[in-house]
């Protein structure tokens, strides 16, 4: 069919700059190791923190929410498809994360989008660490208040923003709490300070936090020793915890207010049993197993000191997320196709995600693997890296 050329034009310029990419798929579960291409090979890519997506504890909830209320819920939440397992889900969020009441919406994407439009007007400002995720961006894109941009965890820029902003009627400072391409950590601490100086408020979107940071994964806000200083801490269920969905944890008259007002919320079916319960499951295995943690960190250091021996650029990483920064577009691709060959899925990762100049393979070790895995990664990062000339 006719119609599309203009698209096409676009796809073949990418092509040619070796930009264009085929997604991956999976021939296995995710975990430690995935099947790719008919061949078995270390998984640096996920976001399965701790192994969770594969958990006998999570698979079992899933299969008997589905025995016992089916496959859907049929229904929006304000009509019908409220059941008693969505708001369990709820009290545990909020109790969690140490907040009033919590709120669960389809995704982390669309929890940003759907809290950020809804709670901010005309006469109010938004203030945004300039590598904030996507759906931050795009939640502001569709707020009606005004915007601000300060430089990354730049304390001095956000300062002049916050009193550059005195006339608005509310300020809100958005913040990730782990930065999603980099993994270094806001400084929470810092901004909290300057909320209360300018009376701001503040909201950490802790999608790469939770399930890593903090007692049993509570997220920045509690790992910092913040708990009941920040106002809003959005998250994802799709990440550490293994499932599907996002949500915000605040207050009880935010929560009734987004119940409302929150556009996700209002008009897109909620979530089906089995992810319901198996989320439930997940925020119990991570009070009741906090040792997936602990191994998280240990594979974590023992593989970014491992790629720092070897002589690559891992940045200002101080996290899980561990970037490989290489800097040409082309070459993060082809040193993430060498890898693959090598026995290592890891993604390359360019512009638009990231900056022009700044493409990268990113890597993100998770509780599952193993020291010998790991090592083996090592061996491929050091093969492939050599015969790139990256090291
Ligand atoms: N916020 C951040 C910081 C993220 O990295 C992501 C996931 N890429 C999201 C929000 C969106 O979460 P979800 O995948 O649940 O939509």
């Amino acid at each position: 069919m006719k119609g599309f050329e203009y698209l096409q034009l676009e796809l073949d310029a990418m092509k040619k700059e070796g930009t264009f990419r085929q997604l991956v798929p999976l021939e296995s579960e995710q975990g430690s190791k995935v099947i790719v291409k008919g061949k078995e090979v270390i998984q640096l890519s996920s976001n399965n923190y701790l192994g969770l997506t594969s958990h006998p504890r999570l698979r079992q909830a899933a299969l008997d929410a589905v025995e016992k209320y089916g496959a859907g819920t049929g229904s929006v939440r304000t009509i019908a498809g409220t059941f008693t397992m969505h708001n369990e889900l709820e009290r545990k969020l909020a109790e969690f994360k140490h907040t009033e009441a919590a709120l669960v919406f389809q995704s982390g994407f669309t929890t940003n989008q759907g809290v950020l439009s809804a709670i901010l007007s005309t006469e109010d400002v938004v203030i945004s660490d300039e590598l904030n995720h996507a759906s931050i961006i795009d939640g502001i894109r569709l707020t009606k208040a005004a915007r601000k941009v300060y430089k990354h965890v730049d304390m001095i820029d956000l300062e002049k923003a916050l009193i550059e902003t005195q006339s608005f009627r509310k300020r809100l400072i958005v913040t990730d709490g782990i930065f999603s391409m980099d993994g270094n950590i806001a400084p929470l601490p810092e901004i909290v300070e300057l909320a209360e100086k300018y009376d701001a408020l503040i909201m950490v979107d802790d999608a790469h936090a939770s399930g890593v940071l903090g007692k049993n994964g509570r997220g920045t806000v509690n790992h910092f020793g913040l708990d009941g200083r920040v106002h809003i801490q959005v998250g994802t269920l799709s990440k550490a915890i293994g499932v599907l969905g996002g949500y915000v944890a605040s207050t009880k008259s935010l929560v009734d207010y987004l119940i409302h007002k929150g556009r996700p919320f209002l008009f897109s079916t909620s979530h089906p049993p089995a992810v319901t319960m198996a989320c439930m499951e997940s925020i119990d295995v991570l009070i009741e197993e906090s040792e997936l943690i602990d191994r998280l960190w240990e594979n974590t250091n023992f593989f970014k000191n491992g790629l720092k021996q070897l002589g690559f650029k891992t940045g200002i990483s101080e996290t899980p997320i561990t970037p490989v920064l290489v800097g040409d577009e082309a070459l993060a691709h082809q040193f993430s196709d060498k890898l693959l060959e090598y026995g290592v899925f890891a993604q390359g990762i360019a512009f638009p995600t990231v900056a022009k100049g700044l493409a990268r393979v990113r890597t993100i070790v998770t509780a599952q693997h193993s020291q010998e895995e790991l090592q083996e990664a090592l061996r491929a990062f050091e093969k492939a890296g050599t015969a790139l000339g990256i090291i």
